[in-house]
């Protein structure tokens, strides 16, 4: 029996989930770097740039690739022949010790963002804490952990199915991923499990996501069963349809889409599918009796070379004097570099404030929202000499229904938030003579390092979703609805799919 230390399991997770929150995994950086050098939409290019230099300033500076720093999902492998000598904890709780070390670590803080319980009072459990740990027993004398730090904005655009066993897979893969929107920050990969039973499909689909992006390996060399061509013909069908980075149109949505499958049930054909983000956090590492895992850092020569800078043709806007003439003359898919105040508020605070505004109570002291942008965001903490950490925008569609009644009862004309927005938003902005602008989910260091003052102003009890009030300097962002309810989210990937099929006509 192999003997395997409990300190030993608790440090490693706890180094790990440090190390994949500011590195990427190369294959990621490489596959992103060779896709932007394809890239031919202007928009989608900008905000690949974006994602790839913010990846290698969190590289350099040991801070998180993204404000939302996951949910942990960690698969143990346990050899047979080990054995747990000094254990006094269960493997969840070993596994929730490491979680709890690494997101409270003093130089990197990370964002808690569990809640328990997940219906109802939904407390932030501060440490992010419980992970969700699959555990199984193989042959061996070794433990082999994958750990992962899943994006809620990804994680919640999961999908699944079960289809009739002659029904198209690829059908439903190319009918589903449009639905799925831009909130899971693309370009990332696709994991598809089929087969099994529900909740194997579901599992299957997530262990997939954590396998290394070899697509243009598989192209080269050409499919070998039928899974490999599966997978090749989604890759071409997904990228097809246009919806480019971050939603924006454009050649590349997936890097590349990953299978794993199990035997079913005659009757049924199960399939799952869920996306990674932009902000693709997985490692794995192997424990045998020697001690805690020790991970390679990447070399930063490895990075692609490509410094973002703001656009000389970016329009460069004052948020102090803002008025509704000045953003009505703004069109989808102009690039703006903001200045001057930004609110902040996310889900619990526009709960709480679209309360107080139906019960006709004031808004809290500070919050004066009267011609202000309010900017979809729940930072990071910050260490040392930050004004605050990470803090790129979260997905908008989640504020959507608080929408008509912000814009019609507070004086509030622009939100700054990740992604599309909804029907019901879009009809709002358009009614109000509002707009949406979108900043580049999974760049949120780089975003953070325009913001230059921070400061609390109501709600501190929500910790990472408080409302702030940011002071930024040249903060890039794009409009994507305009005041008269256009939407660069339609119009760009509409745009792309056309190209695309005329390119491959
Ligand atoms: S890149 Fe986007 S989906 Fe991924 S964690 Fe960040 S905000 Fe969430």
């Amino acid at each position: 029996m192999t003997p395997i230390r409990q300190e030993d399991l608790i440090g490693s997770v706890a180094d790990a989930l440090q190390f994949i929150s500011y590195y990427h995994p190369l294959d990621y950086i490489r596959a992103l770097g060779e896709a932007h050098a394809r890239e031919e939409s202007p928009a989608a290019r900008d905000a690949m740039a974006q994602i790839l230099y913010n990846s290698r300033l969190c590289a350099e500076g040991h801070r998180p690739i993204c404000q939302d720093t996951g949910m942990v999902v960690a698969f143990l492998e346990v050899g047979m022949e080990v054995s747990w000598a000094d254990a006094t904890l269960s493997l969840q709780a070993m596994v929730d010790e490491g979680v709890r070390r690494a997101y409270n670590h003093p130089d990197n803080r990370l964002r808690a963002s569990m809640v328990a319980p997940p219906y109802g009072e939904r407390r932030n459990t501060r440490d992010n804490t419980p992970a969700v740990v699959h555990v199984s027993l193989v042959p061996g004398d070794k433990v082999h952990v994958k750990l992962a730090a899943k994006g809620g904005g990804s994680e919640n655009k999961s999908k699944f199915t079960i289809l009739n066993p002659s029904d198209s897979l690829v059908d439903w893969v190319v009918k589903t991923v449009p639905l799925m929107g831009a909130g899971w920050c693309p370009p990332g990969m696709l994991g598809i499990g089929i087969g099994g039973s529900a909740e194997k499909a579901m599992l299957l689909a997530k262990e997939a996501l954590m396998e290394e992006i070899d697509i243009h390996e598989l192209k080269a060399r050409g499919p070998r069963t039928a899974l490999e061509e599966l997978r090749l013909e989604l890759y071409d069908q997904v990228n097809a349809l246009g919806i480019g980075a971050q939603g924006l149109g454009g050649l590349t949505t997936v890097l590349d889409v990953k299978i794993k499958d199990f035997p079913t049930h005659a009757a049924s054909l199960p399939v799952a599918m869920i996306p990674n983000c932009a902000a693709t956090r997985h490692v794995e590492f192997t424990l045998d009796g020697s001690g805690p895992a020790e991970l390679t850092p990447p070399r930063l020569e490895d990075w692609p070379d490509v410094v973002w800078q703001a656009d000389d043709k970016a329009l460069r806007v004052n948020l102090d004097e803002m008025t509704r003439e000045t953003i009505a003359q703004w069109q989808p898919g102009d690039r703006l570099l903001l200045t001057g105040k930004l609110l902040t508020g996310r889900d619990a605070a526009h709960k709480r404030l679209t309360d107080l505004l139906t019960r006709g109570e004031a808004l809290p002291e500070g919050v004066d929202l009267t011609n202000r942008f309010i900017y979809y965001v729940g930072p990071v903490d910050p260490v040392r000499d930050e004004v605050v950490g990470p803090a790129g925008p979260t997905t908008a569609t989640r504020m959507d229904k608080f929408t008509e009644q912000m814009l019609a009862e507070t004086g509030l004309i622009g939100m700054v938030g990740k992604a599309e927005r909804g029907p019901v938003a879009i009809e709002a902005i358009k009614k109000h003579g509002a707009v949406y602008l979108m900043a580049v989910g999974g760049a949120a260091y780089l975003v953070a390092k325009a913001i230059k003052g921070s400061r609390l102003v109501a709600f501190e009890d929500l910790g990472m979703e408080a409302i702030r009030e940011f002071d930024v300097v040249d903060m890039p962002v794009t409009v994507a609805v305009d005041s008269r309810g256009g939407s660069v989210h339609q119009t760009g990937p509409a745009e792309w799919r056309v190209k695309i099929g005329a390119m491959k006509a």
